[in-house]
């Protein structure tokens, strides 16, 4: 007799094997069912946020680094699914904000990437900087202005 022979019996334990597989199954099908209303709700939770990232990101484009990364973030998050999503955070990140009213390059009198406090329309003509056209007085100098 070998040890690894399956010893024969004269009744196998049918209802204890069938009860333990039915039971085992139906805990099975329920965990999948559990899994994917989890990760069903946890997809829409991650979307959500991904949706207020961009658009918040609209609204407030000087935060761009802070809403870039809720967007990257949940994209990953969401499993992968919102690579679109993902993208967009990168993009968002990399995005560089421009003021209104800031200077584009070649622009007078104002560096690239400072914004323009007042518009430059003259210079003085006593000392030749430039001063706002509604001065009355040359801030500069203090030179009377026409
Ligand atoms: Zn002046």
């Amino acid at each position: 007799m070998y040890y690894n022979q399956q010893v024969q019996v004269q009744e196998k334990p049918t209802a204890a094997y069938y009860m333990s597989l039915i039971g085992g199954i139906i805990g099975l099908f329920i965990g999948i069912i559990l899994l994917f209303i989890i990760i069903g709700i946890w997809f829409i939770i991650a979307s959500i946020m991904v949706l207020v990232g961009a658009q918040k990101l609209m609204q407030e484009p000087m935060e761009h680094t802070k809403w870039g990364v809720i967007i990257l973030v949940f994209s990953i998050l969401g499993g992968g699914t919102i690579l679109i999503g993902l993208i967009g955070g990168i993009l968002a990140l990399v995005y560089k904000p421009i003021p209104v009213g800031t200077a584009q390059p070649g622009q007078p009198y104002a560096p690239y990437g400072q914004p323009l406090q007042q518009p430059i329309t003259r210079i003085c003509t006593q000392c030749g900087r430039v001063v706002n056209e509604n001065v009355k007085f040359c801030p500069h100098c203090g030179k009377q202005l026409p």
